[in-house]
Parts: structure tokens; sequence; C-alpha cells
């Protein structure tokens, strides 16, 4: 590697457990919590089911409603570092619509999420190298929806409306040709880029949450460095994916474009898993190619790229059903 900082990673999947607070509906609600922290160890949580049994999960880490985006993004840090040494890197929020995917990946205006202390770290870190090394920073914003990929940069419908592909490249990774990917070079104006994306993303007929909770948000960040010390040259990835909801349909919706969307999601989601549970289990066979998503991500997932997944989850006990889907999820991935 280029820039020999030591980086202190466990290996290359790591999944961390955010659980965000109960919200004043539901306390007004009469929901209770179902989680129950340990207090010795930010690794394990139990569930308490509705028998009052217990259901104890393991993960790299554990956030509780006391961990604020600062806690978070420290634990994130050394693996967002590690791509201006070269490495991809893969970072999702997985969960059902409302356990606070967009809030650890964007997070609030007043209060950033991992997206925009990601960029911000990079650009300076990349400052203060600027003796030993050369970095160019290019971004994208894309939208997965129905299987569909779409590029939020797009300045038209025209281009907005228009098929994107994944084709393999020269070097052998995947890309996206047409793909918009402007040179960024400092923090305000690559926010102000995706900000401005985020406004193309799909928005339903009911309202924007509910649909944009129906695709998956990736922002794209390709790194160029150059070493001034031996020439050596590198291009690096930095994945950060908002995913779908993955919360399994009611009775009523399931008909439809709904069930339309749904199969799609299921079918991503669950190649999602079954990518990341083969590189754990190191089984030689990747099936990348089962979604979009996966094939989309396939040259920054797995060799000796990190990923990281938050797995989101809601403490309410009218959540718990799905709240056990997720942890069993990201327990499969881990
Ligand atoms: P999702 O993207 O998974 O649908 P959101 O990120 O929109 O969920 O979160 C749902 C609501 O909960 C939002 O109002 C958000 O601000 C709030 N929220 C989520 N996580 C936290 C947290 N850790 N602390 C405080 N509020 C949170
Ligand atoms: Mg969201």
């Amino acid at each position: 590697r280029l820039y020999n900082e030591v980086i202190e990673l466990k290996g290359n999947i790591r999944v961390y457990c955010r659980c965000r607070p109960l919200s004043l509906e539901e306390i007004a609600k009469g929901s209770s919590c179902v989680v129950d922290f340990d207090p010795a160890h930010d690794t394990e949580l139990r569930i308490i089911c509705t028998d009052s049994s217990k259901k104890q999960f393991k993960f790299d880490h554990i956030f509780g409603h006391k961990d604020d985006q600062d806690a978070v993004f420290k634990e994130t840090l050394p693996i967002v570092k590690s791509v201006l040494d070269g490495f991809n890197v893969c970072i999702f929020a997985y969960g059902q619509t409302g356990s606070g995917k967009t809030f650890t990946m964007e997070g609030i205006p007043e209060n950033r999420g991992v997206n925009y202390r990601a960029l911000d770290e990079l650009f300076k870190i990349s400052g203060q190298r600027s003796s030993l090394m050369r970095y160019e920073f290019y971004v994208s914003m894309l939208e997965v929806y129905n299987e569909k990929i779409r590029d939020l940069l797009a300045d038209s419908p025209d281009q907005l409306s228009k098929r994107l592909d994944i084709k393999q490249a020269s070097d052998g990774t995947q890309d996206v040709p047409g793909l918009l990917e402007p040179q960024v070079g400092s923090i305000d104006e690559v926010w102000e880029i995706l900000t401005n994306g985020g406004r193309n993303r799909s928005v339903g007929s009911t309202n924007a949450n509910e649909l944009s909770s129906r695709s998956h948000s990736l922002v794209r960040v390709t790194i160029k460095g150059e070493s001034f010390v031996d020439g050596q040259k590198f291009t690096s990835r930095l994945w950060l994916v908002d995913l779908a909801g993955s919360e399994r349909l009611g009775k009523i919706e399931v008909e439809g474009e709904r069930l339309k969307e749904s199969q799609f999601i299921n079918k991503s989601l669950s190649a999602l898993g079954d990518v990341i549970s083969a590189l754990a289990s190191k089984n030689p066979h990747i099936p990348y190619r089962n979604s979009k998503l996966t094939h989309l991500l396939q040259s920054s997932l797995g060799g000796d790229c990190k990923t990281l997944m938050f797995a989101q989850i809601s403490p309410s006990s009218a959540d718990l059903g799905e709240t056990l889907c997720s942890l069993n999820f990201a327990s499969r991935v881990r």
C-alpha cells in the first residue's frame, strides 16, 4: 500500500448495530423498549420477546440511544480513511423504514451523518498529506429502483430517465458508462452536488419518504491517488449506501406496483446478504450477479475491500418482528 499507516481493522467485514431512541409518538402510543443493552459490553444486546424470553445478538459494535453521530463516526473513520491508502470501501445502512438508516448516513443538517463526515475527513486528510500524495476526488450519486439504475446527478429530465447499465471495464472492474462523475475539491462543493442530487430521487404519489424507502440510494466517491515519493498510482472507491427499507409488506399492499417493488427489494437485499455471507465464510463462489445492487458493487465487495454494515433497529415493542428479522439478517452476514 502507498501510505503505510497502521489501521486497526479486525477483518474486512464489520457489522455495527444502531438502535434509535423511542420516538415521542411511540411513547404516546404506549410502546415500550424491547432492547436490553449490556452496560459492560458494547458488542452485545438482548431483545425481550413477547413471551419475555430474551434473544442475544453480538456485533462488532452496538450503538444505543446515548450514542450520537460523533460516537458512530469515531468507529467508522478508520474504515473510511483506508480509501486514501487505496482500499475500496462499502458502507451500508440496513433496516426497516423508520429505523434510522438515513439519519446514520445523511444525518440531519444540524447533526450530520457518516456521508458528510466521511467526505469532510477525506478532504482534511488529503490536505495533511499534500507533501506526500496527490489526490483527486470524483463523486457520483445513483439510485437503484426496481432493478433500474438512475443517475441522480443528471440535470435534465431526459438524462434522468435514461436507463444505465453495468459494464465490465478493461481493468475488470464494474463500471456504469454514462454515469456523471464530477470532480470535487471541497466539502462544500461536494455537499451542494449531493444535496441537489437528492432532489432527483424517485418521488411517489403519496409522499417522498415512502418512495425513497423503496429504492437504494448510493453515493460513490472515486479517489485517484499518486505518490510523490515513488510515483505509484491507484484508484479506489468509497460507496455510501442507504438501502431500501427491509420491511415485509402488509397484506393489503401485496398487489400491483407495490408487489413488484417489494419483490425487487427482497431480491436485492437477500442477494446482498448472500454475497456478504459468502465473503465472510470465504466461499469461493460469490453470487454477485443476482441483483443490480451486488453487481454494481462487485469490485468493491470482497478481496481486500472493506465492508461495514449498519444494522439499524427500532427499540419499539411495535416493531419487534422486524427488529428480529433485521438482527437475524445482520448476524448472518457477520
Ligand atoms: P429510515 O431512513 O431508516 O427510514 P430515518 O433515518 O428517516 O429512518 O429515521 C426515522 C426518524 O427517526 C427520523 O425522524 C430521524 O431523525 C429519527 N432518528 C433516527 N435515528 C435517530 C437517532 N439515532 N437519534 C435521534 N433520532 C433518530
Ligand atoms: Mg430513509
